[in-house]
């Protein structure tokens, strides 16, 4: 059972400066919290020095601090990858990894516990959904990490919604996070610095377009013909591509923002000539960037990997349409840093 008690993470500051002048507090205190907690990243009530401790105690026994406790805490063995499988309060788990090469620090942060969409190729969607998380459950991911970045002088730079879930599945938690994490007055983190990922959900990129946010937008594209990308991604039996496209052309002219699309490379499956010819005709002449990660094998998911040749012609497909595109590198295999993995490898003991 999920606990009646408020969440620190999940309150907007007025939400905050209600319940404690509710308890007859004086409203500046509840802003002394919100700075502790998103400025000076304290890791509890107890290190709010100034707030005084009557309140402090009110404070324990009224509101939650965390919602989520790291289960499994795993760093790469090149040491530039942390994965951490976080027990949620209540049920469910999910899964947070933060990447620190080059000068980026970029957390890779989950918006439900599992998946329910069911992509073949994706260890969360093998597990299926466990439950929608909370704007809190999202924000505190992110602090988590730059808490433990902060001890050696360091911060966050970058967010990705890219863990487990569908962030359009979680629509109003996920853009309450987002709004809390860069409202100006606390944590204050730049909106061009995160990016969201959707599978293709098209009315909700549509909602999305209607924001007009400066938060990025990645669409999972990995197939340009309806034909194989139904048997990758069950979503587009319902949104298939030419409504993805335009859905996507429509943000871009609104927006005057490119769009990235994630292709997850398979040996054989959508690395082909055919697959490349397609999405650089569909692809022409649009304000986008195509991103290339070969595929991390998945227990539930007999694919392979592109070999290097093939990644090399397809992404030249694309470079004499004039399409840019990078091929990203796996990081943290070691420690089954693809998101879902962690969780499938532990659910035997959840
Ligand atoms: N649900 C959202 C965001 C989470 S998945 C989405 O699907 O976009 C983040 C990215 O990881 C997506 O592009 C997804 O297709 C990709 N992905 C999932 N499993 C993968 C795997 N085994 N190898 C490579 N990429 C994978
Ligand atoms: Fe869900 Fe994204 Fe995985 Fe598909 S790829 S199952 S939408 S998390």
């Amino acid at each position: 059972m999920t606990t009646k008690k408020p969440f620190l993470f999940d309150l907007t500051l007025k939400e905050l400066q209600e319940i404690i002048t509710g308890w007859g507090q004086q409203k500046f205190r509840a802003v002394q919290v919100w700075n502790r907690a998103y400025r000076n990243l304290a890791s509890s009530f107890d290190e709010m020095p100034d707030v005084p401790r009557k309140l402090r105690e009110k404070l324990k026994e009224e509101m939650n601090f965390s919602h989520i406790t790291p289960r499994v805490d795993l760093l790469s063995s090149d040491g530039w990858t942390r994965k951490i499988l976080f027990d949620l309060e209540g049920t469910g788990q999910v899964e947070t990894v933060l990447m620190g090469y080059d000068k980026r620090r970029t957390a890779c942060i989950s918006t439900q516990a599992g998946c329910g969409l069911g992509c073949t190729f994706c260890a969360t969607g093998q597990g299926g959904l466990q439950r929608n998380i909370t704007s809190g459950e999202i924000v505190e991911q992110a602090i988590f990490f730059n808490r433990a970045l902060k001890k050696n002088d360091d911060k966050l730079t970058n967010l990705v919604f890219m863990g487990m879930g569908e962030p359009f599945a979680n629509y109003k938690q996920v853009m309450k996070a987002v709004d809390t994490l860069t409202d100006p007055e606390g944590y204050a983190f730049g909106a061009r610095r995160i990016t969201i990922s959707t599978v293709g959900i098209v009315p909700m990129i549509e909602k999305f377009t209607e924001e007009n946010s400066q938060v990025n937008l990645a669409v999972s594209l990995h197939a340009a013909t309806d034909k194989l990308r139904e048997t990758m991604l069950p979503i587009n039996k319902k949104y298939p591509i030419d409504e993805l496209m335009k859905a996507c052309r429509d943000y871009i002219a609104k927006t005057n923002r490119r769009v990235s699309f994630e292709w997850a490379l398979i040996d054989g499956v959508n690395d082909t000539p055919e697959q490349a010819k397609e999405l650089a005709g569909r692809l022409k002449g649009m304000l986008c960037h195509v991103n290339f990660i070969p595929l991390n094998p998945t227990k539930g998911f007999a694919g392979e990997e592109s070999k290097l040749k093939r990644i090399s012609a397809f992404r030249e497909t694309l470079n004499r349409a004039g399409i840019t595109n990078t091929l990203r590198v796996r990081r943290g295999i070691d420690i089954n840093a693809g998101c879902g993995q962690l969780r499938q490898e532990n659910t035997a003991k959840a």
